[in-house]
């Protein structure tokens, strides 16, 4: 079987039939010629059904995730807001409680207009989410490792406790694209992306996928309300993705490799109370993140000595790291997520998050040495 470095390394890099070009075609119709009774003798109808530079990105990103097939999207959030659009209504499903902020607002804000229940979970707690089943539970929302707290849940116990009630599970892997973790093999059904972080890669388009392990009822129902929903990525979105999934191993790596580093000085600082980073063998769940993930990813937050303020103000000294939400981007970031996620915010008011990026590790060592000592 071809290793996943080399699919995503040669990624839409099939010479063009028509001119030999190695980079792969932008295909920007928005329709296709059909026969006069709408037989498609190219397969394609019009753009918002399906394109064939979103076609071939789903193609790969298919092939990287284990699936039988993924759907692009948009955003991030308009993939995960489709897997939940396309449950039947009165379904109800488990969240994990340190889930991506704008999932939690979805589920109090909009789920009661869709006909869905929702109970938030620890999901590093098993006997918590098993606690938590109804028998109207369709669906077990993980994201691993997670946003900001960087929590591992187990997805292949997950997913043990999922299909013995009957229900599904979908794990957000953003913060560990498919060189890092594989949730598909593990037991779990849907692996959902936002694609505006790592497989972008540089930080100038928006995308998200959803990619299924088994072609079947809940595929074709996220397929059919993207369609008709109009939650469609463009051709232009879709080609910068595959473009960026090309250097997705190798990025990776590096980002992995810093993220250590950082995590190992945060680790030792007298001015640091707490590293969140997975990779580090005192996080609570190393052990788990060691046997589902190859590497531990490019996120890390911490906690300052001093709470809030002091970490408003680290954060305001730092030079390399720009003050920006967002990651996955070659250059790093860092942000105060309280004061991003605000009411519905849990995450502690001294908690800095870092997306750590592709500079020299020496460099970004002596950025967060000099935001933390002086003052
Ligand atoms: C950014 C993010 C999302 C949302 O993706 P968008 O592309 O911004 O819509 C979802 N989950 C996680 C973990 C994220 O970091």
């Amino acid at each position: 079987m071809t290793r996943i470095e080399t699919l995503a390394a040669r990624a839409g890099s099939t010479p063009d039939p028509s001119s030999g070009a190695l980079a792969p075609p932008l295909q920007l119709a928005t329709t296709f010629e059909h026969t006069p009774d709408v037989q498609l003798p190219h397969g394609f109808l019009y753009q918002r059904y399906d394109n064939p530079t979103q076609r071939e990105t789903e193609r790969v990103l298919a092939a990287l995730d284990g699936a039988a097939r993924a759907l692009l999207f948009p955003t991030g959030m308009a993939a995960g807001a489709t897997a939940l659009q396309a449950l039947p209504a009165g379904s109800h499903v488990l969240l994990c409680d340190d889930s991506y902020f704008s999932f939690r607002v979805i589920a109090r804000d909009w789920f009661p207009r869709w006909g869905l229940a929702c109970t938030i979970v620890d999901f590093t707690d098993l006997d918590a989410v098993r606690a938590a089943l109804r028998p109207e539970t369709r669906l077990l929302w993980a994201e691993t490792p997670s946003n900001p707290l960087l929590k591992v849940s187990d997805i292949a116990a997950l997913a043990g406790i999922a299909h013995g009630a009957g229900a599904r599970l979908l794990v957000d892997g953003t913060f560990a694209p498919p060189t890092l973790q594989q949730p598909l093999a593990l037991g779990a059904d849907v692996v959902m992306h936002s694609a505006t972080k790592y497989l972008g890669g540089h930080g100038d388009v928006m995308g998200g996928v959803l990619s299924f392990r088994d072609d079947g009822e809940h595929a074709a129902a996220c397929h059919g309300l993207r369609l008709l929903a109009g939650a469609t990525a463009s051709p232009f979105a879709a080609w910068m993705i595959l473009r960026g999934v090309r250097s997705l191993p190798a990025r990776m790596d590096w980002h992995c490799r810093n993220a250590q580093a950082v995590a190992e000085f945060l680790a030792g600082h007298a001015r640091v109370e707490k590293v969140h980073y997975p990779g580090l063998p005192g996080h609570p769940q190393h052990a788990v993140a060691a046997r589902q993930m190859r590497q531990f990813g490019g996120m890390l937050s911490f906690e300052a000595a001093g709470g809030r303020e002091a970490a408003l103000a680290v954060a305001a000294r730092m030079r390399l790291f720009t003050n920006a939400t967002s990651l996955g981007s070659t250059e790093s970031l860092v942000e105060h997520r309280a004061s991003i996620e605000g009411p519905l915010s849990t995450t502690p008011e001294g908690l800095l998050r870092l997306s750590v990026g592709l500079e020299h590790a020496g460099d970004l060592v002596a950025d967060l040495a000099q935001a933390l000592e002086a003052g």
